[in-house]
């Protein structure tokens, strides 16, 4: 650790609530009660509080704000945090006063008198972190005002938002380029889960940061188990998996392709009983702040979203994440389902998908008024994410190869492919079979006929066409409906058929059926299982060691524990988990300690919290 930071004595800064401290070691164990850093955590703290900047790489929940928070409560002055959604901001500040840290959340939407108290503590020196809006950072006479005060640092949060590349810019975010400019000695450091080479590039570029170090963490998430499967019917599919997780504590939410679809999904849950909302971008800003409230604070809430529902996602308890419609690439879907498990206990992600998706999904590209290259980029995602998908080996290895991490040779035990390898056969002559369906039908059939006419079921619509006189009626007699299905949708997913989705969802061959239909290549097919939806917690194999053990639902002396925070956050109008984490309160309720002592020794514990709760906890320990 370098001298610097240890020079720094609490004496050479502002006052700061008795927790200020210049050891980075100190401050993670006081003021935050953890024991150890994590990952690249330890290098970046001791880079940012020497006073260097940096971009920082790592997945959703790998423990970015520390890498700030710390240096920030080590260094003289306050740490400026600029931050895209006020709801994450509002959540991070309560969570840091329940540390004991001061701090305030500044944007255009806050009352006059509340803003003048925070510029009030800001110029006293009283504030150790401010979060603000890119715009209201940006808005006149700010930045002068911050020129007076002394900063201990800027970090900008979700920084690929300053990227075009990405699928969040933010024009607000392009004008924080002027920090390099009018703060040149103070450490800037820009943090963000994407890790696309080209978004990487960009933001280091926007921000002035092309000659400070790139820090990039580990992207496995070996908590949270992948599974993805045919969507064979929907709504049974999400009720398996909320019945396994039924009593599990925590949220979950469903990833939907369209704004009808988030609605109508959370009217059905909650015709089953589910506390579900509903989040898309065509709500109004009202509407979405709420239901990012009531989705921090629900128990056992179930959120419907289009992708517009990311940021400002700070639970660490979404225990499952399912998407019903194919996502557009890796990128993407693992940015999405990294929303899930961020304390690190078992957690799930289900990918529904069908042929119709992928169709459409490319048929979008091709028709889109992007340019050629944005295309072909588009394209590689989307076919990389089909090839997850369809995946016959360790999917986890096919995402983490996508963001160019190589785990050479070895399985990660913790997604459906590892835990149930799929049996693959020669699918060649069923292939041919589908594929001459299609072509003696004339390509103007939906999937569903062409099962009936190789199925040789008479249907109204078999006698219509008069297709019994085809010599492909009944020629498929071996296989069931299902396997049929799945071998029209992975001819789909290989190319070899295209589904007009525009149309009446026809299936229609394209040129990579031919040397399928002459014989001149051989399909290998995957065996679909629908298999019933495992629960989570299962062991990570290899790559990140063994998954860490569930929250037990059922101990009465954890249950006890979680409704005292419940009463404890609904006083304080705050999220439970900033109160404390399940994690933390499953371990206490395993190590069921008797003095204040001991209970301080418990991981996520810190002093603060020891003062506020640490009696309340005890009492209600004995019940
Ligand atoms: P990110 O912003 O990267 O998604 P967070 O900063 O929200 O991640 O951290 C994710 C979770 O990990 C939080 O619950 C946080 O309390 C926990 N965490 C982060 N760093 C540590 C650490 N060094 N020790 C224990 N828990 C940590
Ligand atoms: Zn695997």
């Amino acid at each position: 650790m370098p001298d610097s930071v240890h020079a720094m004595s609490p004496g050479d800064s502002a006052p700061y609530d008795g927790h200020y401290a210049g050891d980075p070691f100190q401050v993670l164990s006081r003021v935050f009660g953890h024991q150890a850093f994590r990952g690249r955590q330890e290098e970046v703290v001791a880079h940012i509080a020497t006073g260097g900047s940096g971009l920082v790489l790592m997945p959703t929940g790998g423990g970015k704000s520390l890498c700030y928070q710390v240096p920030a409560l080590c260094r003289p002055g306050v740490g400026v945090v600029v931050s895209p959604l006020i709801a994450l901001m509002e959540d991070q500040v309560a969570a840091l006063r329940q540390l004991g840290v001061a701090a305030a959340a500044l944007h255009s939407e806050l009352p006059e008198g509340e803003a003048r108290a925070i510029f009030r503590d800001l110029h006293e020196g009283s504030l150790k972190l401010l979060y603000v809006s890119p715009e209201r950072l940006l808005l006149a006479g700010m930045l002068d005002r911050l020129e007076q005060l002394p900063i201990a640092l800027f970090a900008i949060d979700e920084a690929h938002c300053v990227s075009q590349w990405g699928h969040h810019f933010r024009p607000e975010y392009r004008g924080l380029g002027v920090l390099s400019e009018r703060f040149a000695r103070t450490p800037r450091v820009a943090l963000t889960a994407t890790a696309d080479p080209r978004t990487v590039e960009d933001i280091r570029q926007q921000l002035g940061l092309t000659d400070d170090p790139v820090f990039r963490g580990g992207f496995d998430r070996p908590n949270i188990r992948i599974e993805a499967a045919p969507r064979e019917s929907e709504r049974a599919q999400l009720r398996a998996l909320l019945k396994d997780q039924a009593g599990q504590p925590g949220a979950g939410i469903v990833y939907c392709g369209t704004r009808a679809r988030t609605e109508q999904t959370a009217e059905w849950l909650r015709g089953d009983g589910h506390d579900a909302l509903a989040f898309h971008a065509g709500m109004d800003a009202g509407a979405k702040r709420e239901a990012h409230r009531r989705f921090a604070r629900g128990d056992s809430v179930v959120m419907c979203a289009t992708i517009a529902f990311g940021m400002g996602i700070d639970r660490p308890d979404v225990r499952w994440v399912c998407h019903l419609d194919l996502p557009r690439s890796p990128e993407s879907w693992y940015q999405e389902i990294g929303r899930a498990g961020r304390d690190g206990l078992p957690a799930r992600a289900l990918l529904l998908y069908g042929a119709g998706d992928i169709a459409l999904a490319r048929h979008r590209i091709e028709e889109s008024p992007a340019a050629p290259e944005q295309k072909r980029i588009e394209r590689q995602r989307l076919e990389a994410m089909v090839a997850i998908a369809e995946a016959a080996t360790c999917r986890r290895k096919l995402l983490l190869r996508c963001f160019g991490e190589d785990t050479e040779g070895e399985n990660c035990g913790n997604c459906d492919v590892c835990l149930a390898p799929p049996k693959m056969f020669d699918g060649t002559i069923a292939a041919q079979k589908m594929l001459s369906a299609v072509l003696r039908t004339g390509r103007r059939f939906g999937v569903a006929h062409l099962v009936d006419v190789l199925r040789g079921r008479m249907t109204d619509k078999v006698a219509q066409f008069a297709h019994d006189k085809l010599p492909t009626f009944g020629v498929g007699k071996e296989l069931s409906d299902g396997a049929w299905r799945s071998v029209a949708r992975q001819l789909v997913a290989r190319g070899a058929l295209d589904v007009a989705v525009e149309n009446h969802g026809e299936l229609v061959p394209t040129e990579a059926a031919r040397p399928i239909l002459r014989g001149e290549q051989t399909v290998l097919l995957r065996e679909d299982m629908l298999r019933a939806a495992a629960p989570a917690g299962g062991r990570s194999a290899r790559m990140g060691g063994a998954a860490p053990a569930g929250v037990a639902s059922n101990d009465p002396v954890f249950e006890r524990l979680r409704d005292w925070r419940r009463a404890e956050a609904q006083a304080q109008a705050v999220p439970a988990y900033v109160i404390f984490q399940d994690r933390t309160l499953a371990e206490i309720a395993a190590a069921r300690p008797r003095t204040l002592d001991q209970l301080a020794s418990i991981p996520g514990v810190g002093r603060t919290k020891l003062e506020r709760y640490g009696a309340a906890v005890l009492r209600a320990l004995e019940g």
